[in-house]
């Protein structure tokens, strides 16, 4: 691993955040005593947050779950300003200033938004205030949800250019079985290829480590790897355990940073919703996934949903497997009057 870290995103979840009767202040003491430590290392952190559905709950004394999008919606947005005025006091014991950018996949697709964003994060490192994210619940519905700040986190990685990202949970790392469960579970030290971790792990008990939480976490964890930026999955439950990742104490799992993405190939593959899904025959695929060609639109056997020039499509084989991401040439109402590559190699993601 490389000894110095500049850009750190460190990524704190709902139940590190759980206090009995509201937040959990001395989690967030912790929190700004380890970033704050960091900065004065001249290290530039961002904080990925959850929390504000869990402080409008707390606030409101709530006794029961949200059932609808609204009603979590509305307590988010009570739930937020509480979060973030926690945040401000913390950080103020230590002399740091604080910033609240909330995001929504919408805000990440849009390429001028994304720029906006980035150039945001930029001036708030230049003038030493630590940004602190969370999705745009109150307005997020699932056709611009990201969803969990997992993956909230693995963008703003990628967003601000991140040397690190660390993601607290409620375990040591990923284990191949629930540690919670299981006295001989054994934690994953390095993850390199996440069809492995797959192979090794059981990830599809009943238990709370199989029904999403660790998955989702491995799965954001190896976007941000795919892009060149090292994870670590982490207890944030230890004292001084951001610290400890940085002095190098073997903490936590390790998602090996590969150089395989461009930063177009992340926005295709992780961020951009397929607008319209195209059937291929066998000589197609053959050509594109074998012979390393664009895709004609003589390949095509059918196509599903409206799209236009520039936007991305899901490209799929004779039996529904999707082969590919990609950025569509044409517009779906003149496919087939087109005759150059509705697909160009160079705007084609392979999906594995
Ligand atoms: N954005 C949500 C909140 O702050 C949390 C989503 C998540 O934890 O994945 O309450």
């Amino acid at each position: 691993m490389k000894e110095s870290f500049k850009r750190i995103v460190v990524k704190v979840g709902s139940q590190l955040l759980a206090g009995e009767n509201g937040l959990n202040k001395n989690f967030i003491d912790k929190i700004a005593y380890e970033l704050s430590a960091l900065k004065s290392q001249g290290k530039e952190v961002v904080l990925v947050s959850s929390g504000a559905v869990l402080g409008g709950i707390k606030l409101l004394s709530f006794k029961r779950k949200p059932k609808s999008i609204q009603e979590k919606q509305a307590l988010s947005a009570i739930g937020q300003p509480y979060l973030m005025t926690e945040y401000t006091k913390a950080f103020a014991k230590h002399g740091e200033k604080i910033a609240q950018i909330l995001l929504t996949a919408e805000d990440l697709r849009s390429k001028e938004r994304f720029t906006h964003a980035k150039n945001t994060f930029n001036s708030l490192f230049k003038l030493n205030v630590i940004p602190i994210v969370n999705e745009n619940d109150t307005v997020s519905v699932e056709e611009i949800k990201i969803g969990d700040n997992d993956n909230l986190a693995a963008h703003v990685s990628v967003v601000v250019e991140a040397d690190l990202l660390i993601m607290l949970t409620t375990t040591d790392g990923i284990f191949d079985k629930d540690p919670n469960i299981f006295k001989d579970a054994k934690k994953v030290e390095v993850v390199s290829d996440i069809n492995q971790l797959q192979l090794t792990c059981n990830f599809d008990g009943k238990s709370s480590f199989g029904t999403g939480g660790m998955w989702t976490k491995v799965e954001a964890a190896f976007k941000a790897a795919r892009k060149g930026i090292p994870v670590i999955i982490a207890n944030g439950k230890e004292e001084e355990i951001i610290l400890n990742i940085l002095n190098e104490r073997n903490k936590g799992t390790l998602f090996l940073p590969k150089k395989e993405l461009r930063a177009k190939s992340y926005r295709i593959l992780y961020i951009e919703e397929p607008k319209g899904y195209i059937l291929i025959d066998k000589g197609a695929e053959d050509a594109v996934l074998n012979k390393g060609k664009s895709l004609l639109p003589k390949g095509i056997k059918e196509i599903r949903g409206e799209f236009k020039k520039g936007d991305t499509v899901a490209v799929l084989s004779e039996n529904g497997k999707i082969l590919l991401k990609g950025i569509i040439r044409c517009n779906s109402n003149d496919i087939n009057s087109f005759n150059k590559e509705c697909i160009h190699r160079n705007d084609m993601v392979f999906i594995d």
